[in-house]
This record gives C-alpha cells, structure tokens and sequence, in this order.
C-alpha cells in the first residue's frame, strides 16, 4: 500500500514537472486545516513531505492563513503554532486580511505561476485548486500525504499545451513537405538500390556459383578425362593386344 501511494506520487509529480516546470525546492503551501490533521493523526509534515516528495521541500503559509487559524481559538491552537514556524508570504492582503480559501486562490492567480502545491483538508478549497490548471493538491488520508491525481484541469491544460508543441506551425509544415520531398528521393534510391541488390555479388552466393562452376568445369574435366580414360583404356586394350593378335585387329575395325 506503502509502495503504491510513492509510486502514484512520483508519477503525478513527474506530471507537474514535465508539464508545468515544477522544479525543486517544491513550495507547498499550507492552511490550518491541514496542520490541524497533521496534528491529530502525529504526522511530521516537516519530516514526511520532503520524503513523500521525494525531494527538497519549502513549507510555506500566508498571514490571512495565520490569522484565521489564530481566529478559531483553542480549538486549532497546535495547528496554527506549527503554521507560525512555516515562512510567510506576501499574499497583498496585509492591511484586510481575507478568508485562507480566497487567499490560497489569489496565491495561485490564473495559472498557479509559482508552482505552489497546496496541502489542505477543506473540500471547499480543493475544489477551487483543482479547477485551477497545475495546481497539485495534498491532503492527509488519516497518517498517510497524498498527492491527489491531477485534475480534469490541470490534464486538459496540459493536453493542449503538448498539442501545441507538436502541431507544426505553417511554416515547419512547408519544410517537412519538403523535406519529405528529398526523403522521398532518397528513398525511391534506396530502393534502387535494394533491386540492384541481390544481382551484386553476394560473397556467399558467389563461393555457391563457384563451387557450381567448379562442378561444371570438373565435369566437363572428368569428361575428357573419361575420353582420355577411354583412349587410354583403348591404348592399354591395344598394349594388351600386343598379346593377342586377334583382339588388335577388332579394335582397330571399332575404332
Ligand atoms: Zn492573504
């Protein structure tokens, strides 16, 4: 289960990174909800995000986040201590500080150009970072951070951007026309070339043909050599008739 969560982890992040231009340290910005959890279920955000991340990890909160954890009193007191230890941003609210959810989304703006995760328990929040394009989303499902699978959003933005980078503009289209063009020819020679092929000497082939030949000539060898065999032969019939007169005198009548 352990091993499943990291996996989806990484593949999610490499989603961000290879899309948004997510690079380390990762800022992730934290609300009150979400140390709140974190506290509950004694989970070191510090210690865990960086491993779950699987890199160096900037923990970050703003001044409207702080002041509404403070504003809820008792009740999320260890949660709004350990977001005063976060580095605080400057979020433009300082003078009339706004509710942590209308904070965290003016933080990520139009495109979350920053590349700002957002770690948080409140599914009014979530909802609004996972309608924002490349924006990743964390929370705690009970002592275990997830990173939620991109959104809808964030897979459509990224869809269209790829289509752009791989859609040629007019003018590459009229240089790979030509381009193809001149592979074309290249390609119409190959193919000479592949027909000339198998009529150009082939060492294997040849060695068969000569070997052919060789059979051949020797054949055509053996057959004088038969006719000389034969002749001799007839030569020796006629040493051996020196013997016989009678059979000297049949051979020359034969032959
Ligand atoms: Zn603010």
């Amino acid at each position: 289960m352990k091993v499943k969560r990291y996996k989806h982890a990484r593949k999610y992040l490499g989603f961000y990174k290879h899309n948004f231009n997510f690079r380390e340290p990762h800022q992730v910005l934290i609300d009150g909800t979400f140390t709140h959890m974190a506290l509950q279920n004694k989970i070191n955000i510090k210690e865990q995000l960086p491993k779950y991340l699987g890199g160096e990890v900037q923990l970050i909160t703003t001044n409207c986040i702080l002041k509404e954890a403070e504003s809820l009193g008792k009740a999320v007191y260890g949660a709004y201590i350990i977001l005063k230890r976060y580095q605080v941003r400057r979020c433009g609210h300082k003078d009339s500080p706004v509710s942590a959810h209308k904070c965290v989304m003016s933080m990520l703006a139009d495109s979350n150009k920053n590349h700002y995760f957002v770690a948080t328990q409140d599914p009014d929040l979530s909802a609004s970072v996972n309608g924002t394009p490349g924006a990743p989303l964390l929370y705690l499902h009970f002592s275990a951070i997830v990173l939620e699978k991109p959104s809808v959003t964030s897979t459509a933005a990224a869809s269209s951007m790829t289509s752009k980078k791989i859609n040629p503009s007019e003018f590459e289209k009229s240089a790979l026309k030509k381009l193809e063009g001149e592979g074309g020819k290249d390609n119409e020679k190959k193919k000479r070339k592949k027909r000339r092929g198998p009529k150009q000497p082939n060492p294997l082939s040849v060695k068969k043909k000569k070997k052919k030949k060789s059979t051949e000539q020797s054949s055509a060898v053996t057959k004088e050599t038969e006719g000389k065999k034969k002749r001799r032969k007839r030569k020796r019939v006629k040493i051996s008739s020196h013997v016989n007169g009678q059979s000297e005198a049949q051979q020359d009548s034969v032959s």
